[in-house]
């Protein structure tokens, strides 16, 4: 059965970029019921407020975008918080949800799930077929985790708890601190910042070589709300542009758009990652639903939304 336009849905994490897009979909879509609460009405952290606001607020749908999230050097520095952080957030609201009989729910996690050397374009059944990339290895746990629990869930109490792995993404909201964020908007400041001061160079960690595919946070919330709205039996869906760039390549197009015309220094002191990190998203496409923004427009984007966010700090 379809969900009722007027039926409260709720956005965990939506302040941050992924929720922050998903509450802007559904908005759009006629939902009038979104329910978004701020960290300081309820942290997801603490189980019992969080059952509190399940069993209170009696959701139709429940959207997992809340998670502790970082870029290559958090994720390898921080393992500690973002294992048990994520573990916590996601408990919280996986088993609060069935608690309070909620039948539906999607988790999103990030291709990082997948082994560091799956095979590419990487299929959602590689799934535990081999060994992590050690730099974000406790957050991939505990997103595995999160998708066993939904499975879990499914299979003993019946419920539709699915998960979803979008590629990297990035868009309005993101993260652009240099030493925790991921690589796309790092590279929009960098450059940014180099534009200002004249400089000649600009650095990009380690050697340029990785492949990464990327995907506009505005895409990924379409895909969401397509999923959450159409009839399909999936559990575990990918959710990326079908392209990947090499980080110098993406640097070189960082620099057109924000008009810095200098040179690329790769620190091949700071770790590379994963070699290629390109989802098959076959399974989405085959139900229809396909990206509409471009890495270059998409950059454009974002750069817009950078010089927004630094035009209000000053
Ligand atoms: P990953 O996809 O989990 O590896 O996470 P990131 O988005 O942080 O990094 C992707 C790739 O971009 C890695 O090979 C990084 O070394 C590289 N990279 C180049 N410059 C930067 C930067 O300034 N920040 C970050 N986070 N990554 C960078």
């Amino acid at each position: 059965a379809t969900i009722a336009k007027d039926a409260p849905i709720f956005v965990a994490g939506a302040r941050g970029m992924v929720g922050s897009a998903l509450v802007r979909r559904l908005r759009a879509g006629g939902y009038t019921k979104v329910l978004a609460p701020y960290r300081a009405e309820l942290d997801l952290t603490q189980q019992a407020p969080v059952e509190r606001y399940l069993a209170q607020h009696q959701p139709a749908y429940v959207f997992i975008a809340a998670a502790k999230v970082g870029g290559i050097h958090a994720n390898n520095i921080y393992r500690a918080d973002f294992l048990y952080q994520n573990l916590l957030i996601q408990n919280n609201l996986i088993h609060g949800a069935h608690l309070a009989d909620v039948q539906k729910l999607m988790f999103l996690g990030s291709s990082c799930i997948y082994p560091k050397l799956a095979p590419q374009p990487i299929k959602e059944e590689y799934l535990l077929t081999g060994l992590l990339e050690s730099t974000n290895e406790p957050y991939a746990i505990a997103k595995i985790a999160g998708i066993k629990m939904c499975e879990a869930y499914s299979a003993q109490h019946k419920r539709e708890y699915i998960s979803v792995m979008p590629t990297n993404l990035y868009g309005p909201n993101d993260n652009y601190d240099l030493a925790n964020s991921h690589v796309l908007p790092a590279l929009i400041r960098k450059a940014h910042e180099a534009k200002l001061r004249g400089d000649k160079q600009y650095v990009v960690w380690g050697s340029g070589q990785p492949l990464r595919e990327f995907l506009y946070v505005d895409d990924l919330a379409d895909a969401c709300v397509f999923l959450f709205e159409n009839q399909h039996t999936d559990t575990l869906i990918n959710i990326g542009s079908g392209s990947d760039v090499s980080i110098g390549e993406l640097a070189e197009t960082v620099m057109k758009v924000v008009g810095f015309e200098g040179e690329i220094v790769f620190d091949t002191s700071k770790p590379d990652g994963t070699p290629r990190k390109l989802m098959d998203s076959s399974r989405l496409r085959k139900l229809g639903w396909a990206p509409k923004v471009t890495l270059e427009e998409g950059i454009a984007l974002a750069y817009r939304d950078f010089m927004a966010t630094i035009a209000k700090q000053e």
